[in-house]
């Protein structure tokens, strides 16, 4: 097995390639890569973009990356339900969430997912491999981590296999299958965690989480910020505050919404309000439609499902926000001091103390105190949301989408295959004589 050599060219998010595999510039064809994610909240999806990115800024068109929700568009009913089932448990069954999450901490349970759904679900998903016929497969969800790797090994693809890991701290166990090549995992706590569940140490890296190279800007100037207010049509002017809780727009954001907008408005009579919200919902279509509807006391911008989160960011001084490990990590890069409203128990658990002890945010349920914190945040001159900002863009990297995009081009066995026996039956037809 092979996975530690590591790319020495430079990384240069511009999309110049800098490699030091150059057979991979001979290639007959683009190198096909999988990656299989589940739509179950917005980060998977993003996750997976990011990562697309990433091996396309090495690559350019000689890689192409194929994002799928196996799932959803792959299996059968009621299975292909399972991705609809998320944000109604979790807003309104979060008891039978907590039970799933505790049933699947158990190995013992975690181990049946491979040998129950693989058979269950092995003629299309197989069917699928075999039609894709990919170089790489990727898992950027937890949930498919094991079915995925045994059917590709049933179906007699012996192709290598490689999971991203998306939680920050508290990762799901099921993540971690010490039969794939390589795991990349976003912070060392999360390789702790993998390690006590029996992952090989030589094929877990921390590589940071994978978000879009759009978030990696040189630190953002007023003059940007304010630019960016104008072109998004918000006041330019006003201290701004972002509100969001994940890509399906979970949890009480109308009633944050509504403390932070009046708190910001001022006592009455109000005259000049110390900021402006913008409030998205993701693809929660009930929540925008009502928030669309009302009458907000300072200035309010509602959006739906947007596909500019960084310019959004951009024009943000700060941020609240569901404990998403996405939204955390694509935040901290922009340099925005976090509000954490809540978090989803298990995988997100653990994203709490991280922001708090590392002292880039805080922790708060009640709309009213969320609205305190922002309201002071936003003062002008205000110097500890300067220090946090500086201290978020230095807790994370950037980068992590090319470093992983690195990792898992190293995955591909050279035309010879000598350094990498295991694909030795794999015919080479992929590169020039
Ligand atoms: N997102 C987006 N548009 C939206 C709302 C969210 O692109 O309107 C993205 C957001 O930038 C992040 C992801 O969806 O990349 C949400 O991931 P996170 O891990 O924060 O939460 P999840 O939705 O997975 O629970």
């Amino acid at each position: 097995m092979w996975i530690g050599q590591r790319w020495t060219g430079c990384i240069d998010v511009k999309g110049k390639i800098a490699l030091n595999r150059p057979e991979l510039m001979q290639l007959h064809r683009p190198l096909k890569i999988l990656l299989l994610i589940s739509d179950t909240g917005g980060g998977h999806r993003s996750a997976a973009q990011a990562l697309a990115e990433g091996l396309h800024a090495r690559l350019g068109d000689r890689v192409q990356p194929v994002i799928v929700d196996l799932i959803t568009d792959h299996t059968f009913w009621p299975l292909n339900q399972i991705r609809y089932t998320y944000r109604p448990m979790v807003n309104d069954a979060l008891w039978l969430w907590r039970a799933i999450w505790r049933l699947g901490e158990r190995p013992l349970v975690v181990g049946a997912i491979g040998p129950v759904f693989a058979p269950l679900t092995y003629r299309p998903i197989s069917a699928y491999f075999r039609q894709q016929n990919p170089d790489l497969v990727v898992t950027v969800h937890p949930l498919i981590n094991h079915a995925a790797l045994r059917i590709l090994r049933r179906a007699g693809l012996r192709v290598p296999f490689a999971t991203v890991v998306t939680d920050l701290v508290t990762a799901p166990i099921a993540w971690f299958n010490p039969q794939a090549d390589l795991c990349c995992v976003p912070t060392e706590a999360a390789r702790q965690r993998a390690l006590r569940h029996h992952m090989p140490p030589h094929k877990v890296v921390v590589t940071g989480m994978p978000v879009s190279l759009k978030f990696n800007v040189p630190e953002v100037s007023q003059e940007q910020r304010v630019a960016m207010r104008r072109q998004l049509g918000l006041c330019p002017d006003l201290p701004t505050v972002l509100i969001v809780s994940g890509g399906e727009g979970m949890g009480p954001i109308e009633a944050i919404a509504t403390a932070v907008a009046e708190r910001l408005a001022g006592a009455p009579p109000r005259s000049a309000p110390q900021g402006q919200i913008v409030v998205i919902c993701g693809r929660n279509q009930d929540l925008q439609r009502r928030l669309a509807a009302r009458a907000w006391p300072t200035p309010t911008s509602v959006q739906g499902f947007v596909t500019n989160m960084p310019d959004w960011m951009m024009a943000s001084d700060c941020i609240v926000t569901k404990a998403g490990p996405g939204t955390i990590t694509e935040a901290l890069i922009m340099g925005l001091p976090l509000v954490l409203s809540g978090f989803v128990p298990g995988q997100e658990t653990g994203n709490v103390p991280y922001v708090v002890d590392n002292r880039v945010g805080a922790y708060a349920e009640d709309p009213a105190q969320i609205a305190r914190i922002v309201t002071e945040w936003l003062k002008p001159g205000n110097e500890e949301l300067a220090r946090m900002k500086a201290r978020a863009r230095a807790l994370v990297r950037p980068d992590a989408s090319l470093v992983i995009a690195d990792h898992l081009l190293n995955l591909i066995p050279t035309p010879e295959g000598s350094a990498s026996a295991v694909w030795k039956s794999r015919a080479l037809p992929l590169y020039e004589r």
